[in-house]
This record gives C-alpha cells, structure tokens and sequence, in this order.
C-alpha cells in the first residue's frame, strides 16, 4: 500500500498553455468570484443554493464562489461577508491569452506537455505511447462509450507482481490540468526519460491503470462551449439543464449530503446511483482488474489530499493507514515542489457523497476487490485559488 506513494513526486509541476483550437462560445459578463468566512451564519444556507458555482472551500474556512452579481443585491448577509475575488469573464480571459511556455527539462515529449490538448489528440496519445512501450503497456481502447458516444480509453503500464494502482483523471470538465496531469505521470513512468532506477523498480512491482477520459463530453464541451462547465452531458427529463456531476453519481451512499437533486445544480447527483455510463464504466473497470490497492481521482484545485469519508464523521477502519500516507504525500511534495497540501478527510472540508475515492474504499468495490479495502484518496492539485481552473503557464 505504501510503496506507491512516490509516484506522487513526478506529478505536480507542469508547463501547460492553451491550445488554438478552442472556441468558447459562454461569456461570463455579469458574473463575479466571491469569498465568503463559512463560519458566519447564514453563509452555509447560502452555499446551498443551485443558482450559485462553490469553486472551493479551503481548510481555514473560506468559500470561493462563482455568482452573477445581480443575485448578491439584497442577500445582506453577503454582501455584508464576502469579498470580489474577481471578475470571471476577465479571469478566463487572462487564462485565454496565456501563450508563454516554460520549457521541461529531461522530459519526453517536452513540448506535448507544454500546452492543454483536445480529447481526440489526448486519445490517439495514450494509444501511440502504448504503441512505443511495446509489452509492459497496453491500451484499451474503450471501457465503454459516454452519453454523447465517445470511447472512454484505459492505458496501463508496469507488472502487478506486489500490486495494481488506478488513477482516474478528467472527471470534471474544466479541471483540465487532471487530465495533463494524469499525461505527465504516464509519460514519465512509460518513457522514463532521466532513467531514473526508482521508476524502473516501480514498473517491475506495480502495474498503474489509467483512464485518462473519464468525462469525455463535459471535457469537450469545456472546449466548445463553456469553459467552466463540470458536469457531463446528460440530457436531464424533466428539465432543460443539462449535466450530472459524475463525482456525486458513484454507487457508494449515494444522495446522503453533500450533493443536490437539482438538475440545474452544479452537484447534481442524478436519478440514481451510478445512473451515468461514465460512472459505470469506470466501476466495472476497476473491478475488472481488482484487486486494487490504492486509487486516485484527480482534481483541481485546491492542494489537498483528501481520504475516506466524504459522507460520514465518523473515521474510517484504515484511518490511521491512510491518514499516515496522506500526510507523508503531502510531507514529500513539499519537499520536492515546495508546496503545502493539506491532508485530510473529505468531510472535514465538506460533506459530499457518492464520490469516486470513497468507492474505491468502500463496501460496493471492496466486495468485488478480493475484500481489499482500496486505499482511495481525492487529489486536488494546484494552484490554491488565485487561478483557479485557469492554471496558466507561469506558475507552472
Ligand atoms: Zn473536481
């Protein structure tokens, strides 16, 4: 369980800009990111409402929330509470005009990280990596097909002789630097471009899944329509808004906080659990290729890392195991980037579920996973909210 965790050190840093394909069509004139303390009453009635984006709350206590400015007038209480972070059409657009790179050093494909890729670039990818590795990799090209039709890929490397490792990457739409994330990790683990003996060693022991696309459609969209969209693109009955979010959606205490049974909310559950094929798929492949030992979902942003539980206060049975890993991820990132991740329960942020990393923990995939306990975690990368989804190069 314990010898995955330097993966962690290749991830954190990339050097990412922005593509010429992308065409967004959502202007966000009138919308405004706040900051609110949570502890003040009536601010924790206010982050319940499905008029309003919760990009994050942080560990001290702040909310950063997405809002039209016309609906602040005559909510005392925040106008009172929170504070304008920013204008969100100028936020975007600062992101947009980003061009500047800064060059990787001893990485493969240097230039391939250097700037955010469209899903059918990011596919073709992880094939012809699979392609170049030869026998230690495999591609799966689909687990199985999206709302909208497209292929949700897999990509593995290394030998499971101690163990298999699953991350799981682009779950929300705009986090873009997930999925460019989850890319760095497989490149510098398949191509090992510094030789480094501690990958090598790694690949001989431990086999590492990827999928890679979790939310092709919300990802695409996020492209060609509205950049900050999360959800995926399920067509709603009964209601125009569009869109489930996944990371509400898993098969594990499912619609118990934490999440809304509103369409139009950006933490729409859905009808059901695991309603989503997205959702389904990736719970059959990680079953499929149980036992697994640990398993990341990767977000942004934020810098936690995050563990069992998200619906309950009460510890886990593994609680003093995950807790000392999690810190000790956050111990080394630190040491190498020189960056604070907070390490801590889900719930202590916020209360959530039917979220993916308490399901690899929990009781539906551990009775699938040879009665394994998958040591799943939540990974919100960087940064810590000054650009939020819109992590441009610079600060790479
Ligand atoms: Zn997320």
């Amino acid at each position: 369980m314990v010898e995955w965790k330097v993966l962690l050190l290749f991830v954190l840093h990339l050097s990412l800009c922005q593509s010429a394909k992308y065409q967004r069509t959502v202007k966000y004139n009138d919308e405004i990111l706040i900051r609110c303390p949570t502890s003040v009453k009536g601010i924790k009635e206010f982050l319940q409402r499905d008029d309003i984006d919760v990009w994050r709350i942080t560990p001290d206590g702040l909310a950063d929330i997405r809002i039209n400015k016309n609906l602040i007038q005559g909510t005392d209480i925040v106008t009172k509470q929170c504070t304008a972070v920013a204008d969100v059409e100028a936020l975007v657009q600062q992101f947009e005009n980003m061009t500047a790179s800064v060059k990787l050093h001893g990485q493969a494909q240097q230039e391939w990280h250097e700037e955010y890729h469209r899903y059918d670039e990011i596919y073709t990818w992880y094939r012809d990596l699979a392609e170049q590795c030869g026998d230690r990799c495999q591609f799966i090209p689909s687990i199985g097909k999206s709302f909208e039709d497209r292929d949700q890929p897999a990509f593995h490397v290394g030998d499971p002789v101690v163990g298999k490792i699953y991350f799981q990457c682009q779950i929300h739409a705009r986090e873009w630097i997930s999925g460019a994330t989850c890319m760095y990790i497989a490149d510098s683990l398949t191509n090992n471009p510094d030789g480094s003996e501690r990958i090598s060693n790694i690949l001989q022991n431990v086999e590492i899944i990827f999928v890679p696309l979790v939310n092709p459609d919300g990802y695409e969209y996020s492209w060609n329509g509205d950049r900050l969209w999360r959800k995926n693109r399920q067509v709603n009955s009964g209601s125009s808004c569009r869109g489930v979010d996944l990371n509400r959606n898993y098969n594990d205490h499912w619609n118990q906080g934490g999440s809304s049974s509103n369409p139009c909310n950006d933490k729409y559950h859905g009808a059901s659990a695991a309603s989503e094929p997205e959702t389904q798929h990736t719970q059959n492949y990680f079953r499929d290729n149980g036992p697994i030992l640990g398993a990341i979902d990767w977000h942004s942003f934020s810098q936690l890392i995050l563990r069992p539980y998200g619906w309950t206060n009460q510890d886990s049975p593994d609680e003093a195991q995950l807790k000392e890993i999690g810190d000790e991820m956050s111990a080394k990132i630190f040491d190498v980037f020189g960056k604070t991740y907070t390490s801590q329960k889900v719930i202590d942020l916020y209360p959530t579920s039917g979220i993916a990393s308490d399901w690899f923990y929990g009781e539906d995939a551990t009775s699938t996973n040879g009665a394994y306990r998958a040591a799943g975690y939540t990974l919100e990368l960087r940064d810590t909210g000054e650009y939020a989804f819109l992590l441009p190069p610079e600060e790479a």
